[in-house]
């Protein structure tokens, strides 16, 4: 779509914004990730070595745990939202809820820019939002950027991930005391974001396998879904708010 390229795997999404001052590369995935990635790049006709800012949907290792070799070997600008900064740069674990577990944990890799919400990346006159959404992590970020197609512009938004994992405590966390807090803000976030072409950290939340199974029938329009963002984000908010609930029952 325009200049927005799909360079992930079936279900680990990452995302190429090409410019002509070099491209933006968003979520670096596993730790064995990197050399998929650069294939699919290379695959597209783009090179690997243009990769100038690397971005994250949120600090888990099923994102960000390629991250430091993607910048050891391109040189990218690396720009994480404040939130997830710390779990970043400690390879995982000062992340919330996985810190302790060896299997959660991944190369550390250094943040250039910190971002805050609502900060805008730019390069080669392609601009992207960051929008704050925490909860999952406490910088998890939905990015959106424009694309001019047949004259309109289309709304693009990359969901970070409203899901609650199993065993997270949203209620009486003393780790992430405003987690509920932050959930519920994220689903205020989501719900106002004006979207057509409904994307995310992973495949699974916007249909990824049938949408491209559609594109590739030759239906161009297969991934402007503003009907099915709107039936995502109130799922995951309907989601949450039910295992608040549950948790509140247990507790009184
Ligand atoms: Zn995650």
């Amino acid at each position: 779509m325009g200049n927005l390229y799909y360079v992930g795997s079936e279900d680990l999404a990452a995302y190429l914004v090409v410019t002509p001052k070099g491209n933006i590369l968003i979520n670096s995935n596993l730790k064995s990730s990197p050399p998929l990635i650069k294939a699919s790049i290379e695959k597209l006709g783009f090179r690997y070595e243009d990769t100038k800012i690397l971005l994250i949907s949120h600090a888990h290792f099923d994102h960000c745990a390629g991250s430091a070799e993607v910048v050891r070997e391109t040189g990218a600008q690396y720009m994480v939202m404040d939130g997830d900064v710390p779990v970043v740069e400690s390879g995982g674990a000062k992340d919330f809820a996985y810190g302790k577990d060896p299997d959660d944990q991944y190369p550390p890799a250094r943040v250039d820019r910190v971002l805050h919400d609502l900060d805008t990346v730019e390069l080669g006159g392609t601009a992207l939002t960051a929008h704050k959404t925490a909860g999952h992590t406490r910088g998890t970020t939905t990015w959106t950027l424009d694309e001019a197609e047949g004259g309109r512009t289309l709304h693009v938004v990359i969901v970070g991930s409203p899901n609650v994992n199993p065993g997270y405590k949203l209620v009486g966390n003393t780790v992430y005391p405003q987690i509920a807090a932050d959930y519920a803000r994220q689903f205020g976030v989501l719900k106002a974001l004006a979207c057509d072409i409904f994307l995310g950290a992973h495949g699974g939340y916007f249909g990824l396998a049938e949408k491209y199974a559609r594109w590739k029938a030759g239906d161009e329009k297969a991934f402007i879904d503003p009907a099915g963002y709107k039936a995502y984000v109130a799922d995951r908010e309907k989601a949450f708010e039910a295992e608040l609930q549950r948790q509140s029952v247990v507790r009184k």
